[in-house]
């Protein structure tokens, strides 16, 4: 099953299941094949990193993925989480849209 892409980089999210729910941050990163998508803050993996000539190693902490299915796309206008629709514009393209407050989410 295909399942269209309404979640981009740089766009606000609202994880809505898990152990982040209710959790929002900025996506980093999108893996469409995988169906996940890297949200800074969120997820946070501890990870142990080995001292090397350049740092003293430690514990760093990485986001891990989530699942795409997971998050909702808030609108930057109206502040609500949404799904977004998709208005074509003509010659093929399309622009997506709150379904909320009408305006159009790509600037
Ligand atoms: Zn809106």
């Amino acid at each position: 099953m295909k399942t269209k892409l309404n979640i981009k980089k740089d766009d606000r999210v609202l994880v809505t299941t898990g152990k982040e729910k209710g959790k929002v941050g900025k996506v980093l990163k999108v893996d469409p094949a995988k169906g996940k998508a890297l949200v800074e803050k969120v997820n946070l993996i501890k990870r142990h990193s080995r001292p090397t000539k350049g740092s003293k190693g430690g514990v760093v902490e990485k986001e891990g993925p989530l699942n795409l299915s997971n998050l909702m796309l808030l609108c930057p206008k109206c502040n609500e989480p949404v799904r977004a629709a998709r208005r074509p514009l003509g010659e093929g393209k399309s622009a997506r849209y709150c379904k909320k407050c009408e305006e159009f989410m790509d600037s």
